[in-house]
Formats: C-alpha cells, structure tokens, sequence
C-alpha cells in the first residue's frame, strides 16, 4: 500500500480493540467524579491565545515552546489548548457560574496539544481527565480534591504510584524566596541555559522546572520554597496534611515540586509512578487561588488537578491490570437465501430495541462464513434461519459455549429469547458462585444487557 500519508507524530489513534478500555477507564474516571459530586464540564478545543500566556504563564516551557498556535482566517491568534483549567476556569467566570452556590466542583475529559517531543508517555495530542473545584480556600477541599485521585487509582487497583505534596505558598511569600532563588542562580549564572538566563529576572522559581540536565543539576541545591511560606501558607499547608492523615492517604513532602503551569499558589502535587519510565507523573495539580483575578474576574481560591490518559493506561498495562472484556454479540443470525435475509433483518431489529446485542449477515455470505464469522465475534447464540423454517414459523437457537439447542418461536422471538438469555446468565451466576469466583455483580449485571 502507497498511503499519501500517515497519523502526525505524536498522534495516537484508538483502534476498536482497544477503545473499550478507553471507554471503561472514562466512565470509570466520570463516575467516581460524580460521587464526589463533581460535574462535566465541556469547553472548546481552542482558545483565544491570552487565555494561556495570562494563565499558564509566558515563562513557562508549555507557552514558550509547546503551544499550538496560528492565526485563525480573520487574523486572531488562536491556540489549541495545552491543558485543561484555563478553559474551564474562563468558562466559570463568563457565564457567572460564581453566583451559583460555592464550590462550583467541574471535571472533564478533554484533549491537549502541547508540541513536544513524542515518545513514551509523551505525545503532541495527549487526553487529559481533569477536576476543579472553584471557590474555596479550606484545606479540606484540597485533601478532597487529592481523595479523588487517590481514589481512581484505588478503585483500578493501582499499586506502583506514590502521592507527592509540596507549597509553592502565596505571591506574599514568594517575594522573599525569589529573591533567595535570584541570589543562588545569579551564583550560577555562567552555567545556566538561554532560557533560564531570561527567567532569572523574570520569574526565577521556573528555572526549578527547567528539563536542561545542567540546569535541573543546579536547581538540586536551590533554596526551597517551604522555608520561606508565611504564616497563613505554611498553616493551610499543614491542615492539608492533617486532612491526608485523617483519611489516611499516604504521601510524602516534595519540595522540588513545583509544577510546570505559572497559575499555581500554596498546594501542589503529583501522583508519580517508577514502572512507566522518565514519564512518571501520572497527575498533576494544585491550588490557583489567583487565576481568576489574573482572567479579569474576582478572588475566586480554586484548585485541581489533570490527569493523563495515556499514561493512566501505561501504567495500567505496566502492572499486568485487566479491564473488563468487552461486550460480546449476544445472538448472531444467519440467514440462507434472500427471504431469510429479511426475516432476520427484522428480528435483529427487535431484538435490539429489547437491548440485545443482536447482529446479522449483512454481506450476503455462504452459510459456512457466516458461521466463522459469528465464532470470532464471538456470539453467545446464533441462529441459522432458512425458508422452511419461516414456514414452520420456529428456528433452533444454539448456545455456542455449551452447543445446547432450543427452538423459539419467530413471531415472539425477542420475548422468548430475551427470557432465554436471563436464564443463561442466572444459570451463569450460579456456576461463578458455585466456582467461588470473586463477582463484581454491578459489572457483571450492566454487561448482562
Ligand atoms: P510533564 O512533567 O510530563 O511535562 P507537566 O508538568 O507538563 O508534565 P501538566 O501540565 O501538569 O503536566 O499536565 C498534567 C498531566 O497531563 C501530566 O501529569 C501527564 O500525565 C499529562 N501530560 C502532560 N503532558 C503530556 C504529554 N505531552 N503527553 C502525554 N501526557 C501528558
Ligand atoms: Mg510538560
């Protein structure tokens, strides 16, 4: 084959052998994200660009080098987004969402596009599933925030993964410890990238973040933030940790985390695995009590944190976690001849509007193909149907796990079939029970049907 071309670097596609467990892990994410009361939240693709040299911040390796932008046809500078708490954060205060009730919690799963440098567990378009919680100050929301993502790796059943805390404290605090940062790199100056050259006066503490080896060399000895947090952010720091010890969230104090996004103040953390290579962090996130203002809105103390799908899902494989199979075709016709094409045309159709999974030959095949064919979908039943048997007005439904027959009615086949099929998965349940299978009945009913 000559393609004219292939996916861009950096691109992943989802093939359908794969994007059921996609879909199990989004659903997964969204429902432990509506226990916590967390609600979706959906906001264009792109953005117009102050939203994230203002947010993200002009000193920061996503806006200096990774963002996607161009002018769009009527010559705005427009930018695909490269994460996910600008847009929403935007979306709050546009449309007033600060008269609602306080916290206003949000959660997403989006895509982002950062131009990076592609390989394990780094893309140019990356998934991201996010929370924010807007509106609040109290340490408890940031141990509530953390629970959830705690939870997520609880409930897939992730072991390999440890929660790092730090605080990067309020612009008050911050004050003295750039001045500590700007004396002990200015020391350094000689040996410090281009780049980092230009944020020693602009914004020191992101020379922290820089991936040069020299410079994250240098950084190893740098004054860290924690000792200089004022009162108030050294307290809210502690309650945050006194929350974690009452949940009994294990974590550790990282002061070299200082996460890569100019929005964050007082907590931030990362969730960071040692079996997915150099890519270990899993999720990031913090607390932003300025953005709002920074956006043109009112003080509005928030925080959140993104998550990422891939490596989610290369950490999932890292540690051998099987996600459930997906769901098989409940019954597959087959019919021999044209009468009995459309007879099963139109008991498939009934059945699937009773929630079987039903399919049919829709390619006109011998009787033999149809049959292999039905094997590697692997359908629980099948039915060949010829023109005597709309005669007879019966067919013989086969069971293919057992070869077990039973003739059904055609005129009440989605009745009697779908009474059929209850049977088998009661009988199926009984024989897990039986075998003392560990049964995880809400999956197990919700793939009955
Ligand atoms: P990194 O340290 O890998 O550069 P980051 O600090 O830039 O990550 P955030 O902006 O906080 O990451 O994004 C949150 C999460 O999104 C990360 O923890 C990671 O799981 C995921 N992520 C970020 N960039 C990429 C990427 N290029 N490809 C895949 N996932 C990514
Ligand atoms: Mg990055």
């Amino acid at each position: 084959m000559a393609l004219i071309t292939k996916a861009a670097r950096g691109t992943q596609d989802v093939l359908p052998s794969q994007s059921h467990n996609h879909r199990f892990i989004e659903n997964t994410l969204l429902e432990i994200a509506d226990e916590f009361g967390f609600k979706e939240i959906r906001t264009p693709v792109f953005e117009h660009t102050e939203l994230f040299t203002r947010s993200v911040g002009d000193t920061t390796d996503v806006v200096q080098k990774e963002m996607y932008t161009f002018n769009d046809k009527g010559g705005r500078s427009i930018t695909l987004r490269p994460e996910g708490t600008a847009g929403a954060a935007r979306a709050f205060l546009e449309h007033g969402l600060f008269n609602e009730p306080l916290p206003q919690k949000v959660c997403y799963l989006t895509s982002c596009y950062r131009y990076e440098k592609p390989q394990a567990g780094r893309l140019r378009e990356f998934h991201q599933f996010g929370v924010e919680c807007f509106g609040t100050a109290s340490p408890a929301a940031d141990a509530e925030v953390i629970s959830l993502a705690n939870e997520v790796f609880g409930f897939l059943g992730v072991e390999d993964i440890h929660l790092e805390i730090n605080s990067i404290g309020c612009p008050e605090c911050r004050k003295n410890y750039h001045t500590a940062l700007k004396d002990y790199f200015e020391s350094k100056k000689g040996d410090l990238c281009g780049t980092c050259l230009e944020r020693l006066e602009k914004n020191p503490m992101r020379i922290l973040d820089c991936k040069s080896p020299i410079c994250s060399k240098i950084a190893e000895d740098a004054p860290i933030v924690i000792d200089y947090l004022c009162d108030d952010c050294a307290d809210h720091f502690k309650k945050v940790q006194e929350y974690l010890d009452e949940m009994m969230i294990p974590y550790s104090i990282n002061p070299q985390i200082v996460r890569g996004l100019d929005y964050y103040t007082r907590t931030v953390f990362e969730f960071v695995s040692d079996s997915i290579g150099a890519q270990g962090t899993v999720c990031g996130g913090g607390r932003y009590d300025g953005l709002m203002e920074e956006l043109g809105g009112s003080h509005v103390p928030s925080l959140g944190f993104g998550m990422g799908i891939e490596r989610l899902m290369l950490l999932l494989e890292s540690q051998g976690i099987k996600l459930p199979e997906p769901k098989r075709c409940d019954l597959y016709v087959a019919p021999i001849g044209d009468k009995a094409s459309l007879k099963a045309a139109s008991l498939v159709q009934a059945l699937r509007q009773s929630g079987v999974a039903a399919q049919f030959d829709v390619a006109g095949r011998s009787v033999k193909a149809q049959m292999k064919y039905a094997n590697k979908l692997g359908a629980r039943f099948t039915v060949v149907i010829g023109d005597d048997d709309i005669e007879k007005g019966v067919v013989t439904v086969k069971n293919m796990d057992d070869g077990e027959t039973v003739e059904i009615a055609i005129d009440e086949f989605d009745e009697e079939f779908l009474e059929l099929t209850l049977q088998q998965s009661a009988q199926d349940l009984q024989d897990a029970v039986a075998n003392g299978d560990n049964i995880d009945l809400k999956s197990f009913l919700g793939g009955l049907m």
